[in-house]
């Protein structure tokens, strides 16, 4: 990590330097934010901590516990969910503390002894160079504390209030920069029952399947439940199950039971298949006891023996897939007229199984989609049309869910065949199960062609950088230290977009064309998107990085023979930033050209949006094409964004340039063709 830049900093260097701007965390709510988040589930504090990282931006997060999560509820950690923790920078520390899937078996009735089970199939769980990050599974409880770290030391110091119970939202266009008003009721002893009212220019709600954010903009989940009860437990137990310590599927005459090893060693979390219910009948008239669980499970582990010494946590819950038709509060059709105000996101949009393990990985997911164009918009760098990519994203992506759900949940209840044509073959589940690893590794989302994300023509260049789908990191060799690097790991979560300059055979020496001929362009064009979207006085990386990766090995590279734009002056003593030129040219295997099918004779130019999804492919030289991609949806800067938003004067220009831009584009309106694309 760069730190340092604006002067020697002793201590944490993950801990930055608080904002004048960062609102103090009083015992009130602020009375007026640009963004309200309810709830303190992953997608809030997902949302939080990025939009935390731009203290000019005034945001507040409500949850209606009185603390933090402590156990329980989600623990699967998808690959592309800690690709997006390392923008978060903390993916290492996830990496130190969870349990990694390696490997899961699956279990079937004993064909000579129906009543005990047998081990009938093994299959790796991630696919060889999928990411370069393993499936984890670690409590939700930790991710959050994460988070709320990541909160704490970013620039806005920001900080949940908690005890805070949204009641009611109301949107009203005519009450001018903050048309969404919030009713949140105090939920702790001394305060219950007292009311507090904040005004928002946007507010998302992300309080859960029971999303009451939902409920005030009309909005309702619709879907189907499969009336089965299951049973959640994470237990300390002593067993002669021999693989208690992978992630395991077992379908058994006595029912299906999954097993997840948990962090740390000795936990394990169990689902247990209960009860079928009735057409009208809900899980908690069932009454169903922690002692029912562990008997159903040691039924299912026959002829094994489970031993329960201790219950961490547990939960009985049904099963159904249901989703919101939209994400936000502008009804369908009248895109081009109204601008979003209210938003949903995770669970309060689209609740499912857990089984597969996707409920928190889709949530952060979605909030990631949010939260950069969130911070574009209040930061003037976009419209507020831009919000609309929200709910044609997500919602696709959230629908592509419920129906991987459906099908998955439907074959883990389903009774293993019984040999007269009834049931399911064991072998088709675990087919099922490797066929979609890809998509429960997160990998799997493509957003469909939009203004935010290019068409496909020039994919040849890079076949392995798909548009729409997330950038796909490789290691390169940083040339300024000779250290070998992930390249994708330049995509921190900070609002930047990136832009990956692919050289050409013999573009190192090429005075003319390829990536010098690329950075004149973006250093000296009126039509280049760096300085038309730049503030005066920002870091020249300020709102686009660029980073080249050269052929040649780094011996024959100097970093003082690169363009300007390759080693930029930045900070308060014009420092030099010596991390931006690579050598794809490694000590062993194949390179990031062989590895990504870039084009080694004409390199190409990958754009790659701040939540890590890419944008465009595109020849080196096409400049035209880049300037008019990014004049598709950003807004040329008018004002004098600050170079140094830490220091006071420059945090008051970000906070005007906020307010202007904001109301100079608030009814400006992209075309709605433009943000329906929806995924592939
Ligand atoms: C009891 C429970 C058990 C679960 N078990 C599993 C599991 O075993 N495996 C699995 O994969 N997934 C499980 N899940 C689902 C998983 O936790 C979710 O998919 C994931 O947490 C979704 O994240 P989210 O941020 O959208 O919502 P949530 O994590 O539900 O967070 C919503 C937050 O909003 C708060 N909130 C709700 N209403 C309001 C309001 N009106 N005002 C203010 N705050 C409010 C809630 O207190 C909560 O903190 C479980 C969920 C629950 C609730």
């Amino acid at each position: 990590m760069q730190f340092h830049l604006d002067g020697f900093r002793p201590g944490d260097p993950q801990r930055h330097p608080a904002s004048p701007l960062a609102l103090p965390h009083t015992d009130a709510v602020p009375p007026q934010v640009d963004v309200l988040i309810v709830g303190c589930g992953p997608a809030g504090l997902t949302l939080a901590a990025q939009l935390a990282a731009f203290p000019e931006i005034r945001t507040a997060i409500v949850e209606q516990k009185e603390g933090p999560l402590e156990k329980g509820q989600a623990d699967g950690i998808a690959c592309r969910t800690m690709e997006m923790f390392e923008a978060f920078d903390f993916a290492e520390r996830v990496l130190q503390e969870s349990c990694w899937i390696n490997e899961v078996t699956f279990w079937k009735p004993d064909g000579q002894q129906p009543q005990h089970i047998v081990r009938h199939g093994r299959v790796q769980d991630t696919e060889d160079g999928l990411s370069e990050f393993p499936h984890v599974v670690l409590n939700q409880a930790r991710v959050h504390d994460l988070y709320l770290e990541t909160m704490r030391n970013s620039p806005s110091r920001l900080a949940p209030h908690y005890a805070r119970k949204l009641v009611d939202v109301v949107v009203d266009e005519a009450a001018g920069d903050y048309p969404a008003t919030v009713t949140l009721e105090r939920t702790d002893p001394q305060h219950a029952g007292q009311r507090e009212t904040v005004r928002a220019r946007y507010v998302v709600g992300c309080d859960g399947a029971r999303s009451a954010t939902r409920a005030a903009i009309g909005r309702e989940l619709v879907g189907e439940a499969a009336h089965q009860a299951w049973g959640v437990m994470d237990v300390l137990a002593i067993t002669d199950f021999p693989d208690v310590r992978y992630k395991v599927a077992i379908q058994s005459g006595a029912g299906s039971l999954l097993i997840i090893p948990r962090e740390g060693g000795y936990l394990t979390r169990l689902y247990v298949e209960m009860d079928k219910l009735g057409e009208d009948e809900r899980v908690a008239q069932r009454q169903i006891t922690v002692e029912r669980l562990i008997e159903a499970a040691q039924r299912i582990f026959h002829p094994y023996t489970l031993d329960v010494k201790e219950v961490a946590w547990w939960s009985v819950y049904e099963i159904g897939q249901r989703i919101c038709d939209k994400y936000d509060n502008v009804a369908a059709g009248r895109e081009d007229s109204e601008i979003p105000r209210v938003f949903i996101a995770g669970d309060a949009c689209h609740t499912h199984s857990p089984k597969a393990g996707q409920g928190m990985n889709c949530s952060m997911q979605d909030a990631f989609n949010l939260g950069w164009k969130l911070a574009a918009v209040l930061r003037g760098l976009c419209p507020p049309a831009l919000l609309h990519s929200y709910n044609a994203e997500r919602q696709a992506v959230g629908k592509q869910l419920i129906d991987f759900d459906s099908e998955w949940s439907r074959m883990i209840s389903d009774k293993p065949a019984d040999g007269q044509g009834a049931g399911l073959d064991p072998k088709e589940f675990q087919t099922y199960f490797e066929r979609h690893l890809r998509y429960t590794a997160g990998v799997g989302t493509h957003y469909g062609a939009s203004l935010l994300c290019g068409d496909d023509r020039h994919q040849a260049l890079a076949t392995g950088f798909q548009v729409g789908t997330r950038f796909h990191s490789a290691q390169v060799l940083r040339i300024s230290d000779a250290k070998v690097v992930q390249l994708g790991h330049a995509g921190k979560a900070d609002g930047r977009w990136r832009l990956y300059a692919f050289a050409g055979r013999n573009d190192a020496r090429d005075e003319d064309g390829g990536v010098r001929a690329l950075c004149r362009f973006l250093e000296t064009s009126p039509d280049s998107p760096l300085r038309r979207y730049t503030a005066a006085g920002q870091d020249p990386d300020a709102v686009f990085d660029l980073r080249a990766i050269f052929q040649e090995s780094h011996a024959e590279l100097e970093i003082q023979a690169m363009p300007a734009l390759l080693w930029p002056q930045k900070g308060r003593y014009g420092l030099r930033d010596y991390e931006k030129v690579f050598s794809a040219r490694l000590k062993h295997g194949p390179d990031i050209f062989d590895l990504r099918g870039v084009d080694r004779e004409q390199g190409a130019l990958v754009v790659v949006r701040p939540d890590q999804y890419v944008a465009l492919v595109m020849p080196l030289d096409d400049h035209q094409a880049l300037a008019d991609f990014f004049a598709g949806f950003m807004l040329r800067r008018v004002g004098g964004s600050p170079a140094h938003p830490t220091s006071p004067g420059a945090a008051c220009g970000a906070r005007a340039a906020i307010q202007s831009n904001t109301r100079r584009s608030s009814h400006r309106s992209a075309p709605r063709t433009a943000w329906s694309a929806g995924c592939r």
